[in-house]
């Protein structure tokens, strides 16, 4: 048996031990080629399977529909957030964002900076820390607005939107930290892009989900071509040599997925967890104070909250890794405890960990 720590790292975070497992199993002679999957051709059909596999168990699991395409590329959400505008907001074209988060207004800025006062922020909740989401009637939508960006789920912060904002607009959303978290209607986004690294897979891969009227709505042709989302559509993410070894990782992670009963047995897990977490936190609000102020907006992904003093915070930390959990102190500019719940954190890793802050609440509080 092999030890394996309980990881709540943020991202780069802990896979599906079967996923790791076959990958492990395959690595020398994979597909009976006598070569590892990262030595053999993009073009070889061997690799190739594997490439289909990825993006049909990504269409199935997530039920997409026939009129978008998925492209796994590189450059992570930070290529995205430059993409994005210098494919779809070019001559007049407007677009809206929703600043709910430090991603989020990373995202505005990038955009910013390639179609400068053509993209504006519908709503911010920065002047609060970004503890809470903006309520429907703060949302100020540009009737111009092609689209309206927002971040699903806000890592840093610990906040998620549980029902999507509503306006009339069509949605690119940055899904990096809880994609595949539940099932949803795909539909309603013209482009889903999703660092891999933290629900899906290791680094180095995105998953880019784009409807076709978003493809066609691209102006790109003076763009260089890797920046160009209509080539990898076009050319089904092979026009350049993609990131064979961490598509094969989230190929294994996403037939894993199927395997367990796909987004709504994970969903399931998620909710659960959400509820053995969070019900800790409540319970002992004297002692564990969450960072997010709405209840309705805490995030099943990111679970962030204060102890009393610095001074308990870093006992917290180390007695749980003394106890084999990792990944639990806070981002830099929050402080306190962040605990990363992504989909291959189990219930049984949250009920560990439970276990632990509730002993030592016993012995602090
Ligand atoms: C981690 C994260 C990013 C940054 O991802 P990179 O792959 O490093 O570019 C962007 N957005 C969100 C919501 C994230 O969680």
């Amino acid at each position: 048996m092999t030890n394996r720590t309980i990881n709540f790292y943020a991202g780069p975070a802990g896979l599906p031990l079967e996923a790791l497992k076959r990958a492990q199993e395959e690595l020398l002679d994979f597909a009976g080629t006598g070569m590892s999957v990262m030595e053999i051709s993009h073009r070889s059909k061997e690799y190739d399977a594997v490439h289909e596999e990825a993006i049909a168990l990504t269409k199935e699991l997530m039920g997409i529909p026939d009129n978008f395409k998925v492209m796994l590329l590189q450059g992570g959400a930070h290529l995205a957030f430059g993409m994005i505008p210098m494919n779809l907001l070019r001559g007049d074209r407007q677009a809206d964002f929703i600043t709910t988060g430090n991603w989020a207004e990373k995202a505005f800025k990038e955009a910013k900076l390639v179609a400068g006062d053509r993209v504006r922020e519908a709503a911010s909740t920065k002047a609060e820390k970004f503890a809470r989401l903006p309520k429907a009637s703060e949302l100020q939508i540009n009737p111009n607005a092609a689209f309206v960006h927002f971040t699903s789920n806000n890592t840093v912060e610990g906040t998620q939107w549980k029902d999507f904002p509503k306006t009339d607009k069509p949605y690119i959303c940055d899904m990096s930290s809880d994609i595949m978290w539940r099932p949803f209607d795909v539909s309603q986004f013209g482009l889903i892009y999703a660092g891999a690294q933290k629900n899906l897979g290791p680094s180095g891969v995105t998953v880019v989900i784009m409807r076709d009227d978003f493809i066609e709505m691209c102006q790109s042709k003076d763009l260089p071509s890797y920046l160009r989302y209509p080539l990898h559509a076009e050319k089904n993410s092979l026009y350049n040599t993609p990131p064979t070894f961490g598509i094969y990782i989230l190929r294994n992670v996403l037939a894993y997925n199927k395997s367990i009963g796909g987004l709504k047995a994970i969903e399931a897990n998620n909710l659960k967890k959400g509820e053995l977490l969070y019900g800790c936190i409540d319970k002992h609000a004297g002692f564990f104070k969450p960072f997010v102020t709405e209840k309705a907006d805490r995030s099943l992904m990111n679970v962030d909250f204060f102890l009393p003093t610095e001074e308990l915070t870093d006992t917290f930390v180390k007695e749980a890794k003394k106890n084999g959990m990792v990944g639990l102190k806070g981002y830099r500019d929050i402080g306190g405890i962040r605990v990363s719940t992504y989909n291959a954190v189990s219930v049984k890793d949250v009920e560990t960990l439970v276990a632990f802050m509730e002993a030592f609440v016993q012995k602090n509080g």
